[in-house]
């Protein structure tokens, strides 16, 4: 469902920035904070403002069909609440934010949560990194 109509379902008022923002934040792959929301939505409509975005995801927020993370580097992102669970890995070097799932760490935290004698309801795991492998532009290559 698209963001739009969670948000009607909710029974939000949508005006046309928060139409814009919602469509903004729901092609956005890249877990984005605040300000590169407002990048990307005042390039559609230069009347929006950074406090209009703060506020609009702060709302959707609030009504739960958007998650706010934070990845220790002091912004908070977003995404659309996703259908299936995923986790992430942060590449502490570019920043970029991996996601991944994993079914033996799925089990793994059910298991101890158990043991723990709880039922699992949620979880949040975060990975960081750095590239085993780094890829250096002027490397040279050897000549045989
Ligand atoms: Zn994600």
């Amino acid at each position: 469902m698209s963001l739009e109509k969670q948000c009607l379902e909710k029974g939000m008022r949508m005006t046309e920035q928060r139409r814009i923002i919602a469509r903004v934040l729901e092609s956005s792959k890249d877990h984005p904070d605040v300000e590169e929301l407002y990048g990307r939505a005042v390039k559609i409509d230069d009347n929006i403002s950074i406090a209009t975005v703060y506020r609009t995801v702060k709302l959707f927020e609030d009504s739960g069909i958007i998650e706010r993370h934070d990845f220790r580097d002091g912004r908070s992102r977003y995404e659309t609440v996703p259908e299936e669970h995923h986790d992430h890995l942060i590449d502490l070097r570019s920043g970029k934010v991996i996601e991944f799932n994993n079914e033996k760490i799925e089990k793994l935290q059910e298991i101890i949560a158990r043991e723990l004698g709880y039922q699992l309801i949620d979880h949040r795991l975060e990975l960081y990194g750095v590239p085993l492998h780094d890829e250096k532009p002027n490397s040279n290559q050897k000549d045989s």
